[in-house]
């Protein structure tokens, strides 16, 4: 079976390149020795270890067609209800068992959520992001890896369009392209468990309008990339404890999640490594279906998301 111990996970952590992550101003090396950080690893650490649990493995895992062999749910896309359904169940379960988010659903909505879109995307235009991302999903089913969703820019000014705002780094958006992919400048806000994933999954943040393709862009990044600067969130659970004796907010909590700012600093998504869908040729009212960020599916729910891969041709929510 695919699937990291927590040893193994953690090595693959370790093993990234050197990040450049900030905390209250002072910048740090070791996410994974840092105690404002250490609630959030050791969540981390229980949702890799409950996958191989011999009474959650059955509810964590799911078979895999893309690489026949079982994986962990978190990196399969949807393709029916059941799916859906086992989802919403192991987020319940996960919550009982952490309290706290489970880092990897964010990205899991994501590769979910693209699934079928790209699917479309290509029947429509011809173009081959869906079997791109079928290769990135094969990867990281394979090397069980943590994903997180990248989605909500800052935004800046709530009234004004991302080409009106006067900081345009408050939208993420493409500056340039070349034969090895987009390069893209910008940042997302509240990026949950970003600092322990290894692949950055970038989905819009909202629809866009046919003059703000810049802005159109998806993809997956290695969390290591260069150019990429993380700044960590404060949480209850972090250092006030000895800042501030009216503020006794440590009450020895074991799992909590962590969010942070990422800054894009000219980063290269290659096209062709990794999965890229680049503005340009994606009609703008494609992405006003973006991934649903959280899905709760109700027991009479039909399915949703990824039946493109059981009943094509194309299937289309609108
Ligand atoms: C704990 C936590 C974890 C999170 N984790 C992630 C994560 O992992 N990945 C990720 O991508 N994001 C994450 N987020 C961010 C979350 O997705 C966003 O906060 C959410 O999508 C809302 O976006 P926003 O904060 O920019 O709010 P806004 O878009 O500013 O919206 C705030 C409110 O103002 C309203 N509003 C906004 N603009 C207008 C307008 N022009 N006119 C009228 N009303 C307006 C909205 O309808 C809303 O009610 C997280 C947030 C939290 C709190």
């Amino acid at each position: 079976m695919a699937l990291l111990t927590v040893d193994e996970y953690i090595a693959t952590i370790r093993r990234r390149k050197s990040m450049e992550i900030w905390f209250r101003g002072e910048k740090f090396e070791d996410p994974t020795t840092y105690p404002a950080l250490a609630a959030s690893f050791n969540a981390m650490c229980k949702v890799y270890e409950l996958a191989r649990h011999p009474e959650f493995s059955k509810l964590l895992t799911v078979y895999s067609p893309l690489v026949d062999e079982r994986v962990n749910l978190y990196t399969a896309p949807l393709y029916s209800h059941e799916d859906a359904m086992q989802k919403t169940r192991m987020a319940r379960a996960l919550a009982e068992v952490l309290g706290c988010c489970s880092h990897r659903c964010t990205g899991s909505e994501a590769v979910s959520g693209l699934f079928p879109l790209t699917y479309d995307v290509d029947k429509d235009l011809g173009t081959n992001y869906h079997e791109r991302q079928v290769e990135w999903i094969k990867k990281i089913q394979r090397e069980d890896l943590a994903c997180t969703a990248t989605m909500t820019d800052p935004k800046g000014h709530r009234k004004l369009k991302p080409g009106q705002q006067p900081d345009p780094d408050m939208y993420l958006r493409i500056i340039d392209k070349n034969d090895n992919g987009v390069v893209v400048t910008g940042a997302k806000v509240n990026q949950t468990g970003a600092i322990f994933a290894h692949e950055i999954v970038i989905v819009p943040t909202s629809a866009f309008r046919e003059d703000e393709k810049q802005y159109v862009i998806a993809g997956a990044i290695p969390s290591d990339t260069e150019g990429l600067k993380y700044t960590l969130g404060r949480t209850p659970q972090d250092l006030r404890l000895g800042d501030d004796p009216e503020e006794m907010l440590d009450a020895g909590k074991k799992y909590a999640d962590h969010q942070a700012a990422i800054f894009f600093e000219n980063v290269l998504i290659h096209g062709n490594a990794s999965l890229c869908v680049k503005s340009g040729n994606i009609p703008a009212e494609c992405w006003s279906i973006s991934p649903p960020f959280t899905a709760s599916p109700q027991e009479d729910a039909k399915p949703v998301v990824s039946r493109c891969c059981l009943e094509p041709p194309s299937w289309r929510l609108k």
